[in-house]
């Protein structure tokens, strides 16, 4: 489940709702991006660690283990901490933030996610902006 594009910075869209998914990747896509895509967070940690990307748009609730999960294993090993992690999550609740940038995200979107905040954002993390 990846199509990798051609010379963007390239995203690894993590999301196991596929139309919320397919959504963003065509969004992604006609932005210039190369976007990679999991659906869990297996597929999403070993697209990581063999494609390194730019940024990974993390979603937290995935089917086979948690989205922070994946953040914990991908921060903690170096060949992957450096890359920014934003998680996409449908809570807002101040521990679940804490919970979020605790596990090493690098900044969070809530859902519903406005398609142009989410191409500002990633727009700022390449820059190292932050969000
Ligand atoms: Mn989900």
């Amino acid at each position: 489940m990846s199509g990798s594009g051609d010379g963007g910075p390239k995203i690894l869209l993590v999301e196991d709702n596929e139309t919320i998914r397919g959504a963003f990747a065509i969004l992604l896509e006609e932005s210039g991006y190369g976007v990679l895509q999991a659906g869990t967070g297996g597929e999403a940690a070993g697209l990581a660690e063999r494609e390194r990307p730019d940024l990974i748009l993390m979603d937290l609730g995935l089917p086979d283990m948690s989205g922070l999960e994946v953040t914990r294993r991908l921060k903690q090993q170096p060949a992957t901490q450096r890359i920014p992690i934003v998680a996409l999550t449908g809570r807002t609740l101040e521990a679940d933030v804490e919970a979020c940038l605790a596990a090493g995200c690098d900044g969070y979107l809530t859902k519903p996610i406005d398609s142009h905040q989410l191409l500002e954002r990633i727009q700022g993390f390449l820059r190292g902006a932050g969000g």
